[in-house]
């Protein structure tokens, strides 16, 4: 090969390499060039991800915060500040339509927190944006956005504001437009479940609305009528649950638990407060002359009366068919004397179509003055409005302090002479343990009650393994409610009260065996179990000289109305009324109790059973108004 040849193959060969470089160049070039792009691309969607991202986790807040019960304006409030950082409004607000007595008008009810409101009243002074009343006109882009039910855009700005604030002159209104960024209002429509509620208004530094911002506002407008639909239900559920169906008074439930919250306030800063208990006056009669509907008006009556009476703190409620209680914050009972004697009067002088006027009678106890237990303050309330009861109806009567009162007294002594004397056999190391809980109640001022009913629940279980705890206090409060249906006098009602207590303390001096027997009795074993009466009377309290009162009542509890009862065959007058109550209330607790004989009854079996022994066990009038008391009282 020639030299020529030589040099021309290695020229090729250079050419072949040089043509390799060229194109590995070309083709790294445009590698290059395509992963700059797909990075410029992975960069641009990792923000727009990013950017969705955050919206997901604003709009998560949101619907986290309706879930919870978080009052609305904070969750329109977060929803208004998550709109104006995502999209760089200059302002949102939230404008409710409202409607009263004087007519339509708007309310600003949220907004987010920026310069521009701070601004805008500075200039336009008091009142406040926020506080003000803002108007409403049927002729403005407010009106137009509801009325055709979609979101508009206004440059408009002058007008308006004009819309909403008629009373701004014309120089006001142009120092709020001068330099300042505001170019366009946008008005979204709210309609939740289609009722009006009013605007999300944002404030946009641009004159144009793009496709996908509406699409973003809409979708914060649904989250906002979203939280506006929860927190109704929200509130809906609420006051079902703590409201009275009939009179949208506050039901016992939930006075009862502002109670105990007033009571804990009241110990920590010695401040009294006060309750005020009121009994409508001769409902029975109005029912049995008009019919239940005007009852049930005159019991509404009563209700918007205390309800105009309350101050916002008070707590008016319906504790019962036609019982109320107002609890009195922070009043003592000067004051509280002064609020239902205003509540007597309002009552007395509202005239009820049909019914003509009606009466109520009131009684006031003032916790810390009269009592520092809260149960005794219910029942010294209720003994207060019982006077005024008695001594005529229609009037208001101010507790007796609990020292003053004596059933609990004499019902502690009765208890402890038993125990500390051994009337009744028991183990020493019990008596002595009930004696002393006893004793502790009287020195300490405890809820002296309390010890009495589960002293009394505690003697129950020795001869009746089945009775349930709290069953004694029922007893009680049921006792004293049918006694109160017949006006029987307060010392008689408190005799009853210890009677409840005591009326089967003879049962101690039976053998357990006898009277858990689960197979029936002979007539032998049947006439030892009818001696308890007379052992309890005669035996066990006879020589406590206190209770006497209360023997006659006992010894009686088991005569029938026809005669057919024990231990002395008496019948109709000649039984104390007191007997035939604890007699009618025996049977009831021990049917819907179980017995070794027996499983126990439902409620309305129990209340059969009773019914068809009216005339013969019982009075039927007792019978009835037994019955009525079980039918009204709303626990
Ligand atoms: P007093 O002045 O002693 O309170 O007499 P009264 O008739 O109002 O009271 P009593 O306790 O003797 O009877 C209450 C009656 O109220 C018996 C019951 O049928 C009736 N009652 C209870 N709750 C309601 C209710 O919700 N609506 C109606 N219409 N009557 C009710
Ligand atoms: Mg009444």
């Amino acid at each position: 090969m020639g030299l020529f040849n030589i040099f021309k193959e290695f020229s090729n060969k250079v050419k072949e390499v040089e043509n390799n470089i060229y194109n590995e160049k070309r083709d790294y070039l445009e590698i290059y060039e395509r992963n700059q792009q797909l990075e410029k691309e992975i960069e641009e969607r990792t923000a727009e991800l990013h950017d969705a991202n955050r919206r997901m986790l604003t709009l998560q807040h949101i619907w986290d915060m309706m879930n919870s019960s978080t009052p609305l304006e904070n969750v329109l409030e977060a929803i208004v500040n998550s709109t104006q950082g995502e999209l760089g409004y200059m302002h949102c607000a939230i404008i409710r339509k409202c409607k009263d007595a004087d007519g339509v008008f708007c309310r600003i009810i949220a907004q987010s927190k920026d310069g521009l409101i701070e601004r805008l009243n500075h200039i336009i002074g008091s009142p406040s944006i926020q506080t003000r009343r803002l108007s409403y006109s049927e002729n403005s882009i407010f009106s137009d956005t509801l009325r055709e039910n979609k979101i508009m855009q206004s440059k408009s700005l002058d007008l308006s504001l004009k819309a909403i604030m008629p009373e701004l002159n014309q120089g006001t209104i142009g120092q709020i437009l001068t330099n300042q960024p505001v170019k366009s209002i946008i008005t979204i429509p709210l309609l939740p479940r289609d009722k009006e509620f009013g605007w999300f208004c944002v404030f946009s530094s641009r004159e144009e609305l793009a496709p996908a911002e509406t699409d973003f506002l809409g979708l914060f407008a649904k989250q906002i009528e979203m939280a506006i639909t929860i927190a109704d239900l929200f509130l809906a559920v609420r006051e079902e649950a703590v409201t009275d169906a009939l009179t949208g008074l506050y039901n016992r439930r939930y006075f009862e638990e502002s109670l105990n919250k007033e009571v804990q306030r009241a110990r920590r800063q010695n401040i009294p407060f006060s309750v005020i208990g009121i009994d409508l006056d001769f409902l029975k009669k109005i029912n049995d002359t008009y019919g239940h509907s005007y009852g049930d008006l005159a019991i509404k009556t009563i209700a918007d009366i205390l309800k105009s009476n309350a101050r916002s703190i008070d707590v008016p409620a319906r504790i019962g068919g036609e019982e109320f209680d107002v609890l009195l914050p922070g009043i003592s009972s000067d004051g509280a004397m002064v609020a239902a004697e205003r509540i007597r009067k309002a009552i007395e002088s509202q005239k009820i179509e049909t019914i003509g006027h009606i009466t109520g009678s009131l009684g006031v106890a003032t916790f810390l003055e009269h009592t520092s237990n809260v149960e005794e303050l219910l029942e010294l309330t209720d003994q207060a409005m019982y006077n005024s009861k008695r001594n005529g109806r229609n009037q208001v009567t101010l507790a007796k302090s609990m020292s003053e009162t004596s059933w609990q007294e004499i019902a502690v002594n009765t208890f402890i002479d038993i125990l500390s004397k051994n009337r009744v056999p028991m183990a020493q190391r019990l008596s002595k343990e009930l004696c002393q809980k006893l004793k502790d109640s009287v020195d300490e001022g405890e809820n002296r009650q309390n010890s009495l009913y589960m002293v009394a629940d505690m003697l129950t279980k020795l001869y009746n393994p089945m009775h349930e705890n709290g069953v004694v206090k029922n007893k009680v409060l049921m006792a004293v409610s049918l006694a109160k249906r017949f006006d029987l006098p307060k010392q008689e009602v408190d005799n009853l009260k210890v009677a409840v207590l005591l009326y089967d303390i003879g049962n101690l001096m039976i053998s357990p065996g006898l009277l858990q027997k689960a197979t029936p009795l002979t007539e032998e074993e049947k006439e030892t179990i009818k001696n308890h009466p007379i052992i309890a009377a005669q035996k066990i309290l006879k020589p406590i000289s206190y209770v006497q009162d209360i023997l006659p009542i006992i010894e009686q509890h088991h005569e029938n109305w026809d005669g057919s009862g024990y231990p002395n065959q008496k019948s109709k007058e000649e039984i104390p009324l007191t007997s035939q109550i604890i007699l009618i209330i025996d049977e009831y607790f021990a049917l819907i109790e179980a017995r070794p004989y027996r499983a126990k009854m439902s409620n309305r079996d129990a209340i059969e059973i009773i019914k068809s022994d009216a005339g013969k066990k019982w009075n039927t009038n007792l019978v009835n108004e037994f019955i009525s008391l079980l039918e009204h009282d709303i626990v």
